[in-house]
């Protein structure tokens, strides 16, 4: 027997969830709100680890595309002092296939292939329990019914409500994030800079990170504590206002390294939220949680992996199931997310506190902690 399973979201999560149904044959309705898949930037290159990612990927067929696709030389990392100074240059080995870096919009794409799925469907809220089974609305007024919804659509999920009351708070770090484009013929200086991958510069609460995409994009990340209202007197659509008030934030830094917030061009602010470390909720029958909406922890590289391999677990436990054990598939599966995604925002909470800190030594050391020698 087949459940009625629909997922919300179009993001790593959910995709990864419907492909792997898809490769069991199994049906799923996909409900994402944006109009179509490239409605909007998709934003900087995820790296996908081994046992995570591309884990996810192989459940889902996909990791031979995925190592076609990807850039093992994007794992290369630089590591400055704000007076420009390198501190570290590793590379990675020409076999190393641990962290690849993958473009956003390719891993969609890669993941979207034959999946149908339902642009232009927001959903507003879900109500578990009905005659029918759990009620999706939609923005548009239209009503349905499904065995089981999957709440995969991010940090400000509209189906957490179902299972949890709490919502996401900002860490007190604050992202702002521009692009370079044509980087190698454009900005030589700053190609050479970033190199094939990333580089971070840390100082006293601050840190620039750059980081090559494919196609000589590059985006650029100004990290720094702040009260949530540090732009209150700026206009955001003000490209060269918010150009210079970052310039006066990270004033002092070596010239080489402001050239990346001098030469990017719109500016978007992304304070930093997080759910609380550990957020689980008492099970409730045909809704569940996958990826941000369950667990948004600080973007330090396990988000869309544990997104990723949390919809392909889901998918395979679904699809081996029998009609009456639906329920118990989920509780099981969410069990397991719990403890995994827990151990990881503790992680990726730790790890913001060193690398945007009052200490900059902190975050050379946390990358000497992590990087293999
Ligand atoms: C700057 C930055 C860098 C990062 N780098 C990495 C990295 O290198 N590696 C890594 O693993 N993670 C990284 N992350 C984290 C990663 O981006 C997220 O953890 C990941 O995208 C979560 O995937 P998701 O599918 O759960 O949610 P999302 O990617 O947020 O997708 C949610 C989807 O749901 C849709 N949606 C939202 N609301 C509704 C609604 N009401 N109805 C229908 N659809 C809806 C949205 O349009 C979206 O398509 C980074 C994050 C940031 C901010």
């Amino acid at each position: 027997m087949r459940h009625r399973i629909a997922v919300v979201g179009g993001g790593p999560a959910s995709l990864t969830f419907a492909r792997v149904l898809h490769r069991h044959d199994y049906p799923v309705a996909v409900l994402e709100r944006d109009p179509a898949p490239d409605a909007r930037p998709p934003g900087g290159a995820l790296d996908l680890h081994e046992g995570l990612g591309q884990r996810a990927l192989d459940k889902a067929g996909l990791l031979a595309e995925f190592q076609a696709l990807s850039r093992p030389e994007g794992q290369a990392m630089r590591i400055l002092d704000a007076d420009g100074t390198v501190l570290r240059d590793w590379r990675p080995r020409p076999d190393d296939r641990a962290n690849p870096e993958i473009d956003r919009g390719q891993l969609r794409d890669l993941l979207l292939g034959p999946l149908d799925v339902r642009w232009g469907e927001g959903v507003t809220e879900v109500v578990p329990g009905t005659r029918d089974g759990v009620l999706v609305q939609f923005a548009d007024g239209r009503q349905e019914t499904f065995d089981l919804v999957v709440g995969a659509d991010g940090g400000w999920s509209r189906i957490r409500p179902a299972v949890s009351s709490v919502t996401p708070h900002y860490t007190g770090v604050t992202s702002v994030e521009t692009s370079l484009d044509d980087v190698d013929t454009r900005h030589p200086g700053l190609a050479r800079l970033i190199g094939d991958g990333s580089v971070a510069v840390y100082g006293v609460n601050r840190a620039l990170v750059a980081q090559r995409n494919s196609g000589g994009h590059a985006k650029v990340y100004a990290q720094f504590r702040a009260e949530l209202d540090w732009h209150t007197d700026l206009d955001p659509t003000d490209v060269e206002a918010v150009r210079s008030s970052l310039l006066a934030l990270f004033d002092g830094w070596a010239a080489p390294v402001l050239d990346l917030l001098r030469h990017g061009t719109a500016f978007v602010h992304r304070p930093l939220y997080v759910l609380p470390v550990s957020h689980t909720w008492t099970h409730v029958s045909g809704v569940t949680l996958l990826g941000d909406a369950a667990h948004l922890m600080p973007p330090l590289g396990a988000g869309a992996n544990l997104a990723m391999l949390e919809g392909a677990e889901l998918a395979e436990s679904i699809a081996a199931t029998g009609p009456g054990d639906l329920d118990e598939a989920v509780r099981a599966f969410e069990e397991r997310m719990w403890e995994r995604a827990g151990r990881w925002a503790k992680i990726t909470t730790a790890g913001l506190e060193r690398l945007v800190s009052p200490d900059p030594a902190q975050a050379l050391a946390l990358f000497d902690e992590v990087q293999p020698s």
